[in-house]
């Protein structure tokens, strides 16, 4: 009998807490091209476009935040 390989589970500290991240929803500009997408922006800053899982078009996946509603 062969030594069987011990294939690593998936660990649980990729796992983010969705649930408690608030978002806002923002418009997002490319740092690199300036390309705007829709995007929620989650209270820890990070900016993710909606519907853009691979980034930006331009390959990018750094975005900066634009246009937020004034929370007032
Ligand atoms: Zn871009």
């Amino acid at each position: 009998m062969m030594s069987e390989s011990t294939t690593p589970k998936v660990s649980a500290d990729s796992v983010s807490t969705e649930s408690e991240t608030e978002k806002t929803k923002v418009a997002a500009v490319c740092t690199s091209c300036g390309e705007i997408y829709a995007a929620e922006q989650a209270s820890d800053g990070e900016v993710r476009p909606i519907g853009r899982k691979d980034g930006c078009r331009c390959g990018v996946g750094t975005f900066e935040a634009i246009g937020t509603e004034a929370a007032n």
